[in-house]
């Protein structure tokens, strides 16, 4: 089972990815958990180098995802093939809505390579961890340095919320909207029991 995590710098991914690993190691499933961009020594790499240095954005969208290439080939795909499950913090749609809308890209240059890099493959669930902008940013406001994306105005992580609020429009079986701003063990309480259905499917 493939499970990917999204959503806005502060809307409380970090929060819950740990937590959510440990509830599926605690039902007895083997499962690897691992971060886009990055993933693998290259993709750290290239992590580096996206998140500070500024660039053309068709070069940033290369960039994500040759790393997300490099982990598909090392990482997820292996693990999935050994029957793992894997928890996966941003995966491709973090490139529909960072460079398709947040920079304004637009879905159909994100979709071609989407169909390049990894046809036939999607995630089985995705979590999309949901505030509203202005909670996102207070909460960011509190914790570490900021990379160059987090450091963008509010008209662009408004474009990004839109742009995942329309992913989850168009794919409802596989994206799930998680209203994180309720407190953080009603949170898990739903995440719990949607992992509890999806055991079961
Ligand atoms: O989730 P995390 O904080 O690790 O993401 C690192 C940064 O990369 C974030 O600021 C996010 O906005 C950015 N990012 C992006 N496009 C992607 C994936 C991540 O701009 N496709």
């Amino acid at each position: 089972c493939f499970i990917t995590l999204e959503g806005l710098d502060g809307a409380g991914k970090s929060t819950h990815v740990r937590w959510l690993i440990d509830e599926i190691r605690r039902r007895g499933i083997s499962v690897i958990a691992t971060r886009e961009p990055g993933g693998t020594p290259l993709g750290e790499q290239l992590r580096q180098m996206v998140l500070s240095e500024p660039m053309h954005l068709k070069t940033e969208t290369l960039l994500m995802f040759a790393a997300r290439c490099e982990h598909l080939q090392n990482v997820i795909e292996p693990a999935l093939a050994a029957g793992r499950w894997v928890v996966c913090d941003r995966f491709t749609d973090a490139s529909y809505a960072y460079q398709g809308g947040g920079r304004e890209l637009g879905g159909a240059m994100i979709e071609t390579l989407e169909q390049w890099v990894h046809p036939g493959l999607q995630p089985d669930r995705t979590w999309l961890f949901d505030v509203p902008l202005a909670v996102a940013r207070e909460r960011l406001a509190h914790t570490r340095e900021l990379d160059r994306f987090e450091q963008e105005g509010s008209a662009f992580f408004e474009r990004t919320r839109q742009a995942y609020h329309e992913r989850a429009r168009q794919q409802p079986g596989r994206l799930h909207i998680v209203d994180s701003t309720r407190p953080i063990d009603v949170v898990r309480a739903d995440l719990a029991q949607q992992l509890g259905a999806l055991i079961q499917a």
